[in-house]
């Protein structure tokens, strides 16, 4: 399987034996949601996923996954409001409740006073949608339902196309993030993103902590699917949160925003990831529905690079069996993607390394090569040449830990640690002894490896050559 299954790790799956079936099903990361938790109790989740990685031999991703600002309604007094369309409501700050109109608690003053006459407000899960119709005073606005349904307390709640410019970091984010960080986790999500600031603050967090690990965006904010380009070129990683993004959005507009995220990311060489309901039914059937086995299929067809698992694995009945099944449709679906077509031309503006990645995959697929291996300090060669889906499989090799774990978001992509890189410092010479040693490759096998080969005196920069190793 070429693409990579994130798993999200919860009641259902945090025992040690479920992990390790997860990793040997095919899940390369292991998402830690902390929006049901903080750094204390992942403690023994994370020393189980680091003992299972040395025990299969093969680098496994922690992601932490911050829980971000998710707005909600306080807490109601009563069980639940019943809400008819057309009815009205008031909502505002607990402490000014009357019982003039049924009652929302809603303690954010800040949005309360941004709120004007024709705000669309949306609860995340039922679809219950209100409109504000009338203003009273700085923090009470009279809303009414545009639908029928039912309103219980912490409700989710969307402001569609508000910007609210709300930090995607709240307190806890930031205490969460150092506290992760030391626990060593290799990669983190910032949930509710609205514009490349945000992604900065998170970087001169895990800059002071001393780490360089990439960071995750979640697209769940219709305001950051409109500064995508802002957004894309601040972040490493990018994951379409369909969870949220689909509260905001019109739904029936969402695979189309699907499609066309990811078409930016490929295009940046930006690893993706799609999210949320991708096999949901099989939080308690064993076998997936015909759309939602087309979804995950549609997605690899898309272009994502990582496919995301929540609910199925977290509290589902089927944690290992969905795995299985995750890995067996991405096997099907890349059939399709590396067997329908040539290999695409980077665009006509692109730069020296798309090209060299392009040139990489054209001679794999012309030498019938068994692999393609490529030294990378940075694993940026690694993503160019990924991002042109080759048939065959990349061995990214590098000597940087963290690079090591990041490059496991990339399609298609087996990251390879370099031990010991100071003994042999040619890169084309490490890539080869590797070919030599790895028992994946048969004696006479052709392998096409990229690396950067300086000048004598000279640092190496970046990747500027290309050839064919024959074992
Ligand atoms: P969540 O994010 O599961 O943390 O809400 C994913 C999504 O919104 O799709
Ligand atoms: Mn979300």
């Amino acid at each position: 399987m070429q693409t990579k299954i994130v798993a999200t790790i919860g009641p259902a799956s945090r025992s040690r034996e479920k992990l390790k079936e997860l990793a040997q099903a095919g899940v390369s990361i292991f998402r830690l949601n902390f929006s049901h938790g903080s750094a204390g109790d992942f403690v023994d989740t994370i020393r189980h996923i680091r003992e299972i990685e040395l025990e299969l031999a093969s680098p496994i991703t922690i992601m932490q996954d911050l829980s971000g600002p998710k707005i909600r309604l306080g807490v109601l007094p009563e069980a639940s409001i019943t809400v008819t369309k057309g009815m009205r409501l008031l909502l505002g700050p607990s402490a000014l409740r009357s019982g003039e109109l049924p009652f929302l608690p809603f303690d954010h003053d800040v949005i309360l006073e941004s709120l004007v006459e024709g705000d669309r407000l949306v609860l995340a899960d039922g679809g219950l949608q209100f409109v504000v119709t009338e203003r009273r005073g700085e923090r009470l606005a009279v809303l009414e339902a545009q639908n029928s349904g039912i309103v219980t307390s912490r409700k989710g709640l969307a402001l569609p196309g508000k910007d609210m410019r709300l930090p995607a970091l709240t307190d806890k984010d930031r205490r969460d993030l150092r506290e992760g960080l030391a626990l060593g986790v290799d990669a983190v999500a910032i949930s509710f993103v609205q514009s490349a600031r945000d992604v900065l603050e998170a970087r001169a967090i895990i800059a002071e902590a001393g780490r360089h690990v990439p960071v995750v965006v979640k697209l769940e904010r219709q305001g950051a699917v409109d500064r995508l380009d802002e957004i894309l070129a601040a972040t490493d990683i990018v994951m379409v949160a369909r969870g949220d993004l689909g509260v905001e959005c019109p739904l029936p507009q969402l695979p189309g925003i699907q499609k066309s995220i990811i078409r930016a990311c490929n295009r940046a060489s930006k690893p993706v990831i799609v999210a949320t309901q991708m096999l949901l039914s099989m939080v308690s059937s064993p076998a997936p529905t015909r759309a939602e086995t087309t979804d995950v299929a549609n997605a690899v067809l898309d272009g994502a690079d990582c496919v995301m698992l929540s609910e199925e694995t977290a509290m589902g009945n089927f944690p290992v069996e969905t795995v299985r099944y995750m890995q067996q449709i991405a096997t099907e679906a890349e059939k399709m993607l590396t067997g329908q077509r040539q290999i695409a031309e980077p665009e006509g503006t692109r730069g020296i390394p798309q090209f060299l990645a392009y040139s990489a995959c054209l001679l794999a697929e012309k030498a019938h090569a068994a692999a393609i291996v490529s030294h990378s300090i940075s694993g940026a060669s690694a993503r160019q040449i990924s991002a042109r889906r080759p048939r065959q499989r990349i061995y990214a090799m590098t000597p940087d830990a963290e690079t090591l774990k990041a490059l496991n978001f990339v399609w298609g992509v087996t990251p390879v640690q370099v031990l010991a890189p100071e003994n042999e410092p040619s890169h084309v010479n490490r890539a080869e002894n590797f070919i030599e040693q790895e028992p994946a490759f048969a004696k006479g096998d052709s392998v096409v490896v990229t690396a950067g080969e300086p000048k004598k005196g000279q640092q190496p920069r970046g990747t500027n050559m290309i050839k064919i190793y024959v074992k």
